[in-house]
């Protein structure tokens, strides 16, 4: 089995990207390699390449993970908010519908788009799938 290394340091032509300020890069809906140029073409998705330093960025596979996480960062928000208020006060059904859901929505649809660009910076800074410079192709099953 072929071993699998993630990481620019572990690559021995490649030299290494800092993981954090790409992160920080995408999440601000910029370019991770240059942090100029727009990471976002629409909402969800993003540019064929940088128009400030040209790196192609449509490469990525985020895939569900952005949705994943936004789930994950949610969902602590507002349990934690919904068992905070629901200790200190006694509130309705309704207000308690009223209150969360709009929350949740909220929330999720303001985070999807950031999220997303950390994911791509984290991809881009780490050479996956299509920033490693090589086709991405998809596994197949060993015995196939
Ligand atoms: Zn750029």
């Amino acid at each position: 089995m072929e071993q699998q290394v993630f990481g620019g340091e572990s690559q021995s032509l490649r030299h290494a990207r800092l993981v954090a300020p790409a992160m920080w890069r995408g999440l601000l809906g910029r370019c991770p390699h240059c942090g100029e140029g727009r990471l976002f073409g629409s909402w969800l998705k993003t540019v064929h390449a940088c128009d400030h330093c040209g790196q192609v960025l449509d490469q990525h596979r985020a895939d569900d993970f952005p949705a994943y996480l936004v789930i994950v960062i949610v969902g602590h928000i507002v349990v934690t908010a919904f068992l905070s208020v629901e200790s200190a006060y006694e509130l309705s059904m309704t207000a308690h519908l009223a209150l969360w859901v709009p929350l949740t929505v909220i929330l999720s649809v303001a985070l999807l788009q950031p999220v997303k660009g950390a994911v791509v910076g984290m991809q881009w800074a780490l050479y996956m799938h299509g920033f490693g410079g090589h086709e991405d192709t998809l596994d197949t099953h060993p015995e196939a």
